[in-house]
């Protein structure tokens, strides 16, 4: 008889890994480095972005600085870029925005070693949940593949005089936060990082199929693979809406499960998932 889940997507962050406490620890490092105020800024950067990409409708309260801050990094950004693009994760753009914020002399190859180092200290402190832990045990238990998506940090380089963006580059720098599985134990089946395409593009959905296919060295029946993600759009509805898959999980932390429709509910922890 098949069984009921073969594949499982999962996001990464903020779904396997603890984000915020490898965060904490790279913005110590920085202010070690750089100075407490610089760290503060940066890290307020980073903050402002995060909230305020994860609000739905019009709440602004959860986000330092609100929708005005918010709005005045995306610009910034983009002037930064000049291409009209919008990298919002870029650590090396996050590192200009510090230093014009605290009006110090904008130094861009400055701007993308702190990026850098930050980034190198984040990645050499990957800590996965114990929830995870143990349900990517489950998984390898029961012979269930598991496979990884995760989006762009966009990592950019600053050579002559212009910031430069290879998606080959930048994706090999997002994997080396994701080693660190092997060394647990936990090897995923497939890894699909978002760059050049992010989530939610379709086009992300579709690479993220086909790592997976390449991966198992079959076709992935859809009606036998379910996604997890803390991001309702991004791991949840939209994987869902394109992939035709068996089901949705929404994790969020600590709450009571509750049934979305017919396809997706969300859940206080990954064991809540039911996978045979
Ligand atoms: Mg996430």
């Amino acid at each position: 008889m098949p069984k009921i889940v073969e594949n499982v997507f999962l996001d990464l962050d903020y779904t396997i890994v603890d984000f915020d406490i490898s965060h904490a620890q790279a913005i110590a490092a920085v202010a070690k480095e750089c100075g407490p105020e610089f760290a503060e800024t940066f890290a307020g950067w980073f903050q402002t972005t995060l909230e305020g990409r994860r609000i739905r409708g019009d709440d602004w309260t959860k986000v330092p600085g609100g929708r005005q801050k918010f709005e005045a990094i995306a610009a910034a950004f983009h002037v930064e870029l000049g291409t009209g693009k919008y990298l919002p994760w870029s650590r090396q753009l996050g590192a200009v925005y510090a230093q014009e914020a605290l009006g110090l002399p904008v130094d861009r190859a400055q701007a993308e070693h702190i990026g850098n180092f930050y980034w190198k200290r984040l990645a050499s402190n990957v800590v996965v949940y114990p929830d995870a832990q143990k349900f990517l045990k489950r998984l390898r238990a029961a012979g269930i593949q598991f496979h990884i998506f995760t989006g762009s940090d966009s990592h950019l380089q600053w050579q002559d005089g212009t910031w430069v963006y290879d998606p080959e580059y930048s994706r090999q720098v997002k994997a080396e936060r994701i080693q660190p599985l092997t060394g647990l134990g936990l090897q995923p089946a497939s890894i699909t990082i978002g760059d050049p395409i992010d989530k939610p593009h379709p086009e992300f959905y579709e690479a993220m199929m086909r790592n997976a296919t390449a991966a198992a060295g079959k076709p992935i029946d859809p009606s036998t693979a379910i996604t997890i993600g803390d991001s309702h759009e991004a791991d949840v509805s939209a994987p869902l809406s394109s992939l035709g898959f068996r089901a949705g999980y929404w994790l969020k932390p600590g709450q009571p499960s509750a049934r979305i429709d017919e396809r997706s509910m969300s859940v206080g922890s990954l064991n809540e998932i039911p996978i045979n």
